[in-house]
């Protein structure tokens, strides 16, 4: 069994864990101080799809995250108003609420997508400890300095730094971003600040060797790597707009505190367009998750959406490609929910396709053509019925598509009159009434799937 998985940095490669059948890996977590978008949540589909590919091949994962509360300017880099302080004022509420409302919303839209939390996660304002821990080790080590605005880290002395920003896509130069304070006394230009001291109306300060302030962005995601996982891990995940900046400056602290090779495998996923074009608050086409809720589309239809590309190629998301989906989606359902009673659990999986699924999780992950092996299931006419459906039942594991809830499924027969109603309702093209029907057995508890020649319900 060999296992390739792409390295961002150095390529495809094999995959061998630092620890014999066990997985240590670390997902760049988010700025809670607003609402996470769809685009947002396909860094976390994906990691998700990656861990439980790992463990369905065998496995054990050891995985953690961060949250960022504190320090994430609005320049995306060291410089700027801090994005959370911005925030609490513009809802005058405080930052602790900022910070929970935005942490509650982004798990709940994890769990609506599968998404499992990762074993360890911490908030960056509970780590400053290490933070600062870190920085001292950096400062004894001579890749640290201090400026009247804080300190900062030397790229100079980590000569790696340039071959790792020299990529096309690097965004590195602050000084060419407009609306950005740069302290012009850093040696230079790129030094990246690892502890602020200028800022002394900033709500959160701790006290440091440096004086009181707040740690810089980067830090945190070193410091909770080392705390929770130690100072080398085998993949670190996070999304593309990350690689040139973020994950640079992480590689620079990490390495040169500890001197390891810090992370085997850096794994991005593409960005999402929308319609063609980046999300952006100003075109008011950063979707969530209740957009698709609000258009009658299930959530967990985004999660097939995304795994139906590549991992690591662009999306463009369109509510018409989700209809499709939720489409294709319904198809499997039915086929569950309509065969529920010849499961047998006793019956073996089928051995070529599991071969064949596991084939395409050794190929750097890829879910497009796990869905394939999943549909030829379906499709193939020399399978039993109940051979697909454990076989499938399997698979999920894997996809967290929410096949097994199709086969618990005891409808009343008063709710599947109603359904029967407005079946015949929608052939006789009234749609008014079967709309109220809908909405009626949507308060009930009910989701209801059209698919082009019948209907499909789930209780939610
Ligand atoms: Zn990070």
């Amino acid at each position: 069994m060999t296992i390739k998985l792409n390295d961002s940095f150095s390529g495809m490669k094999e995959f061998i864990p630092i620890e014999k059948n066990k997985v240590k890996i670390y997902s760049c977590g988010p700025t809670v101080y607003s609402y996470a978008s769809i685009g947002n949540l396909r860094t976390y589909i994906f990691s998700d799809v990656l861990k439980k590919a790992l463990a369905y091949i065998g496995f054990q994962i050891d995985d953690a995250m961060n949250i960022t509360d504190v320090g994430h300017l609005v320049g995306d880099g060291d410089e700027g108003e801090d994005k959370l302080q911005k925030k609490s004022t513009q809802e005058n509420i405080s930052i602790s609420d900022i910070i929970d409302k935005y942490t509650n919303y982004f798990y709940k839209s994890l769990d609506d997508v599968n998404v499992k939390l990762p074993s360890k996660i911490y908030k960056a304002s509970e780590t400053i400890d290490t933070q600062i821990e870190l920085i001292k080790i950096l400062f004894e080590k001579g890749f640290a300095y201090t400026t009247s605005s804080g300190v900062y880290f030397d790229i100079s002395k980590f000569p790696e730094y340039s071959k790792l920003i020299n990529q096309k896509g690097s965004d590195q130069n602050e000084h060419s971003r407009k609306g950005v304070v740069v302290d012009r006394t850093k040696k230079n230009p790129q030094d990246f600040r690892l502890w602020q001291t200028s800022y002394p109306n900033h709500i959160m300060q701790w006290d440091s060797p440096w004086g009181r302030g707040f740690p810089g962005w980067h830090i945190e995601c070193s410091a909770i790597i080392y705390k929770s996982l130690g100072q080398s891990i085998d993949i670190h995940t996070g999304g593309i707009d990350l690689r040139n900046t973020h994950s640079v400056n992480e590689i620079a602290q990490s390495k040169s505190a500890f001197n390891t090779n810090f992370v085997n495998f850096w794994m991005y996923n593409g960005i999402v367009l929308a319609d063609g074009v980046k999300m952006a608050k100003s075109l008011n086409n950063i979707y969530k998750l209740e957009d698709l809720e609000e258009r009658g589309i299930k959530k967990i239809s985004l999660r097939y959406l995304y795994l139906n590309s590549h991992y690591s190629v662009p999306i463009n998301f369109t509510f018409d490609s989700l209809y499709s989906i939720e489409n294709a989606l319904g198809k499997i359902y039915n086929f569950i929910s309509m065969n529920k009673n010849l499961y047998d659990e006793n019956i073996p999986i089928n051995k070529d396709y599991k071969k064949k699924f596991i084939n395409q999780i050794e190929n750097n992950i890829n879910t497009p053509g796990l869905l394939e092996v999943l549909w030829n299931v379906i499709r193939d006419e020399n399978l039993s019925i109940q051979e697909k459906l454990v076989t499938i039942i399997d698979f999920d594991r894997v996809l967290s598509l929410d096949f097994i809830n199709y086969f618990n499924i005891d409808i009343p027969n008063d709710i599947m009159e109603l359904l029967d109603k407005r079946s015949q309702l929608r052939k006789d093209k009234k749609w008014n009434e079967s709309d109220i029907i809908r909405n009626s057995l949507v308060e009930k508890g009910y989701t209801v799937i059209d698919l082009k020649d019948s209907s499909l319900i789930i209780k939610k």
